[in-house]
């Protein structure tokens, strides 16, 4: 048996570019290859014993793979009045908004938006079902797929989960059912989805919505251990569930045991206060779509500088800036607020979402000359379409693009963009 194109897919892991959609999952169907979870704690797919991939199946995945190529929602979803900006792309409007209904609003991890845009997609009947996230009954700790059919999963879905959260597991199989439907999903989601549209027209007839909250990245299991066991003082094994945000704006990170105790932490109490410090994949640090340019929407955080002020402990209900992308994106905004379910505040503008968002401005800068530093020492990245990199390098400034660089093939060097071989502790279930 030839097992040499396996190494394909195994070494996207192993460069330290997946970002764990799911998507080879549905790709090759899960007898052939399975997302697990490795003894580093983390979630990859694992190809099965005995299984050998084809190199046009490996071809394919390539193509589609977000660790290997991200884009832009492309330029036919844009009207002619849309604007562009260096930092933050294309975008139709910017504006502040939160959901309608104040117990959705309560729920969201910032203000609700995603939620309220996919109860009123669902509720007025343009989709069947929504694509996206809840807490793992597997890994309390992780994400897994939802697919929501009424409002309570949905409601159910709602918050952020800063950990592996694959989506995209079964998403050939949504399309098979030959019906509407909107994603909500992270921006390297989000490009997986506009990668498989390029070669599949169900996607754009079938996915109506494609929604992304900003990302900045997830926490790794190194950044989960030290919250869990050295911060808090916990045994994972014994957490049965575990909820980041929502109930508030962030609201409280918390942890659920199996003999009812009930542990809940700050944000800034699971981040850590400094931003420099934050532990995230390496993937993430050079991610060069955290903002949701693949998206017809993208929601974002509103606090200034970037973070909640810990010492504030005043409620937040939540108010979320709307990235308006796509002439459709701009219609589901408009029909949603007439339906009732969205509110809209003040018109935004670029130089507002840097304020919002500082870390996600100062890594678009720095992403081109980061991938520089990757292709410098033999390593990949993802090849992008419409994301600007060059420009950003240029306004950036040569010296900051040479530290960026240099920074970037430090990291190489010490192998903090190497991963070992993936391997299965746990089969990672289908939902
Ligand atoms: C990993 C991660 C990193 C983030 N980083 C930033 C950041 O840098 N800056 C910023 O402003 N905001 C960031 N956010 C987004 C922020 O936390 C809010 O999600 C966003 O403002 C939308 O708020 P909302 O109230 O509208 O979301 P909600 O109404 O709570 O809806 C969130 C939706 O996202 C889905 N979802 C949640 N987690 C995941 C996941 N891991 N993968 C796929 N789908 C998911 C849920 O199922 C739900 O449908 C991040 C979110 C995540 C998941
Ligand atoms: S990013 Fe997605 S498609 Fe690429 S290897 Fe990881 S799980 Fe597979
Ligand atoms: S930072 Fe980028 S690669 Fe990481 S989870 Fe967010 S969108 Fe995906």
């Amino acid at each position: 048996m030839d097992t040499s194109q396996n190494q394909r897919l195994e070494q996207i892991c192993q460069d330290a570019m997946c970002s764990a959609c799911g998507l080879c999952e549905s790709l090759f169907g899960p007898a052939r290859v399975q997302m697990a979870i490795t003894p580093e704690g983390d979630l990859r797919p694992v190809i099965k014993p005995g299984v050998a991939l084809g190199a046009e199946e490996m071809d394919r995945l390539e193509r589609l793979c977000p660790g290997q190529r991200l884009e832009a929602l492309p330029a036919a979803f844009a009207s002619p009045d849309g604007q562009d900006d260096l930092i933050w792309g294309h975008y139709e409007a910017m504006q502040m908004g939160w959901a309608s209904d104040p117990q959705v609003r309560h729920r969201g991890a910032t203000g609700g938006v995603l939620t309220a845009l996919a109860l009123y997609l669902l509720e007025s009947g343009e989709v069947d079902f929504i694509l996206h996230a809840k807490a793992s009954s597997q890994q309390p700790s992780f994400g897994e797929r939802q697919v929501s059919r009424n409002s309570e999963q949905v409601i159910e879905g709602a918050g952020s989960r800063y950990a592996p959260t694959a989506i995209l597991v079964d998403v050939l199989e949504l399309l098979d059912l030959d019906r509407p439907f909107a994603v909500v999903g992270k921006p390297c989601d989000l490009s997986a989805i506009n990668n498989l549209a390029r070669e599949d027209p169900r996607v754009d007839r079938l996915i109506r919505a494609r929604l992304a909250p900003v990302c900045g990245g997830y926490m790794p299991p190194e950044g989960q251990a030290r919250f869990i066991q050295q911060d808090l003082g916990l045994d994972p094994a014994r957490i049965t569930a575990m909820r980041y945000r929502g109930y508030g704006c962030p609201g409280p990170t918390r942890i659920e045991l199996d003999d009812g105790q009930v542990v809940e932490a700050s944000y800034s109490d699971f981040w850590g206060q400094d931003e420099s410090q934050w532990v995230l994949p390496f993937r993430c640090k050079v991610c060069a779509d955290g903002i949701g340019e693949a998206g017809d929407i993208a929601a974002a955080d509103t606090w200034p500088g970037g973070s909640p002020d810990p010492n504030d402990t005043s409620y937040d209900p939540g108010t979320n800036a709307l990235i308006i992308r796509s002439q459709r994106g701009r219609a589901l905004v408009q029909r949603a607020s007439a339906a009732g379910y969205l509110s809209l505040g003040e018109t935004l503008g670029p130089r507002d979402l840097d304020g919002f968002q500082p870390h996600q401005r100062n890594k678009k800068l720095a992403v081109g000359s980061r991938y520089a530093g990757l292709a410098a020492e033999g390593k990949r990245h993802p090849a992008t379409q419409d994301l600007r990199l060059d420009a950003l390098t240029e306004a950036m400034g040569p010296a900051e693009a040479q530290r960026q660089t240099e920074g970037t093939r430090q990291r190489v060097g010490v192998g903090k963009a190497s991963e070992p071989l993936p391997r299965a502790v746990a089969w990672f279930k289908r939902p």
